[in-house]
């Protein structure tokens, strides 16, 4: 089954409601090596996503994405806000007037996600941030055979990339004021990105 539009947007407001969900839960993880605004700021921005997704129609997967970026981008400080917006906007450019996107095309738009926010954010994997969830997940749908089996093994390997970020020591972002002291704690940027990876495996599965 292709990701098509209207998969896409229940993709997004399932996103929207994990992060409505593990508000609290994220803004825990960011109150222990960060500000403590992560869960407020994706709560917020999805928030005003659903919003304009509601308020205009989307042609096609990529416009989806695209209204969301825009969302993010104008309603989320901090780093959430633009690596978001940086990664929606990058998946949304790859899959212009694409209505019916297969596997390839997905890990493909994915990639450039990636792409995006490592340029952004300058950070590597192993760096303690949405990377080192994201890597191996966009990873695992490139050597996928098939949409469903691709997307269950991505989740898989955000969950597993989210849980590695607990021992590092962050070289990226607020958290890697703290040195030493960030280490035993999981990375909340890795963890909403989980969030992502599970809703698209919910949404797109068929
Ligand atoms: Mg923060």
């Amino acid at each position: 089954m292709p990701v098509t539009r209207d998969a896409t947007l229940d993709w997004m407001k399932r996103f929207a409601g994990e992060m409505a969900e593990h508000r609290a839960e994220l803004v825990a993880l960011d109150t222990a090596i960060g500000d403590g605004d992560h869960g407020t700021n994706m709560n917020r921005g999805m928030t005003k996503a659903l919003e304009k997704l509601d308020g205009a129609e989307q042609a096609d997967p990529g416009a989806v994405l695209k209204t969301v970026a825009m969302a993010l981008v104008s309603s989320v400080g901090g780093a959430a806000g633009p690596l978001y917006g940086t990664l929606f906007l990058q998946m949304g450019g790859a899959l212009a007037g694409e209505t019916e996107v297969d596997l390839p095309r997905y890990a493909a738009a994915w990639r450039k996600g990636l792409e995006g926010v490592q340029a952004r954010g300058k950070a590597q994997p192993g760096d303690k941030t949405m990377v080192d969830a994201m890597t191996p997940a966009v990873e695992a749908l490139e050597g996928a055979s098939d949409l469903d089996s691709g997307l269950q093994a991505a989740v898989q390997a955000a969950e597993e990339g989210m849980k590695a970020t607990t021992p590092l020591i962050a070289r990226k972002g607020r958290a890697s004021y703290l040195g030493e002291r960030s280490k035993d704690h999981q990375d909340p940027g890795a963890t909403s990105t989980y969030y992502l990876f599970k809703t698209a495996a919910e949404a797109l599965a068929g």
